[in-house]
């Protein structure tokens, strides 16, 4: 028997930097008189995250939404954009705001990332760019989508939102591709509250990148470009510098997380481990599993409803698919054949409570609990509370 948790248990809670920190940051910063607009915060916060990335040429911008619709403005595409169905709304809508029209590929059954096998034949004349997203931190398949892209002479763009420093055999994850938006949301392992990145090969696209964000002002008198608003401010860029001190310690912590949550779903049948990462350094973004309803025993809904009563928020996450959005039926028929791995994932991944603050007693109590889910079978009391009974 489990009893539901006193307080309610989420998927993430934001890394969040002693007050004290953050009161000694922000007397600098409000000291400084200087708020926003490359201000010193902004500037020593671009330096440590080239440094923490291993990469050169990086941009900060205010979310990374509008670093990738800006970093696609920058690499100046058009028509086709073959992308991945199976992620969050902003990298379709960043499309969106561009103009370009996304091409949507079927997914990879394990990685769930864009199955590069199926890139090609979708390739045709309108076609200028591949947009790919290592969901959950799983690196996608880079060098296969490297070949294709220079046979085809596309750019290639990954939204690296659940990738903050992760390494594909020591290589950072930001180094393949032509470009690589960063989101420091703050539910990500890295926040700025809001903000984001873009990291990229061609280091002549920093200017654009810097005009862009800033209203494509170059000069005191000087507009040479239709860009718009996209600065990361002083107190978000301040915060950011106090947090990053903390993510090696918070990984290290979701490192044991992951294990314990992994030794505990070895012994139940039906539960499979989406975020398990081979050749790469994690970026303990989130934890998901996905419900195989048939040897569980019961759906990843159901089980998502029932983890409710005992306080326990966990996510269907990504879902729905991109594919579906109303506005999307008319580029590509909702039930394309070719999406049939990424429907059918789509309704089994399962975000759990992942974070270093949580304790390892509570992820014990959540595998109880979805062990004794497993097993149960149902009955109401008059005042619809579950009973159990175990079988
Ligand atoms: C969080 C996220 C984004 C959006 O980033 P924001 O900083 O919130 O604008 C884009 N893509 C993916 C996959 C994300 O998880």
């Amino acid at each position: 028997m489990e009893t539901p948790f006193a307080e309610p248990i989420y998927i993430t809670r934001p890394l969040i930097p002693e007050l004290g920190n953050i009161n000694a940051k922000m007397k600098e910063v409000f000291d400084s008189k200087w708020l926003t607009n490359n201000g010193a915060q902004h500037e020593k916060l671009q330096n440590e995250l080239r440094k923490y990335l291993k990469l050169n040429h990086l941009v900060l911008f205010n979310n990374g939404t509008l670093a990738l619709l800006l970093g696609l403005k920058a690499l100046q595409l058009s028509g086709e954009v073959i992308t991945t169905p199976f992620t969050f709304p902003a990298t379709i809508q960043a499309l969106d705001w561009n103009g370009l029209i996304p091409v949507f590929c079927d997914i990879d059954k394990d990685t769930l990332n864009i199955d590069a096998n199926q890139i090609e034949a979708l390739i045709t004349e309108k076609t200028s760019a591949i947009l790919a997203v290592h969901v959950y931190g799983n690196p996608c398949n880079v060098n296969q989508i490297n070949k294709i892209a220079e046979k085809n002479n596309l750019k290639v763009i990954y939204d690296a939102a659940h990738a903050f420093g992760t390494e594909v055999d020591g290589i950072p994850i930001g180094e393949f591709g032509d470009m690589t938006m960063f989101s420091f949301h703050a539910t990500k392992l890295f926040n700025t509250i809001e903000g984001g990145a873009l990291t990229f090969k061609d280091a002549s696209l920093e200017k654009n990148l810097n005009l862009l964000k800033n209203f494509g002002i170059a000069g005191p008198e000087e507009v040479v470009l239709s860009g718009i608003n996209a600065k990361l401010n002083e107190v978000q860029a301040g915060i950011g510098l106090e947090v990053l001190k903390l993510v090696e310690e918070e990984k290290r912590k979701r490192e044991k997380i992951k294990g314990l949550y992994e030794k505990r779903f070895a012994e139940i049948e039906g539960i499979k481990i989406a975020t398990k990462f081979s050749g790469s350094s994690n970026s303990y973004q989130y934890f998901v599993i996905e419900v195989d309803q048939e040897n569980y025993g019961k759906s990843r809904d159901w089980l998502h409803e029932e983890l409710k009563k005992y306080n326990i928020f966990t996510r269907k996450y990504f879902y729905p698919l991109c594919s579906d959005f109303q506005w999307y039926q008319d580029v590509k028929p909702s039930n394309d054949p070719n999406l049939s791995q990424a429907r059918k994932s789509v309704q089994r991944v399962l975000a759990l409570p992942f974070y270093g603050e949580l304790q390892l007693e509570s992820v014990e109590k959540i595998c109880n609990i979805i062990k004794i889910l497993k097993r149960c079978k149902i009955n109401y009391t008059e005042h619809n509370e579950i009973i159990y009974k175990h079988g």
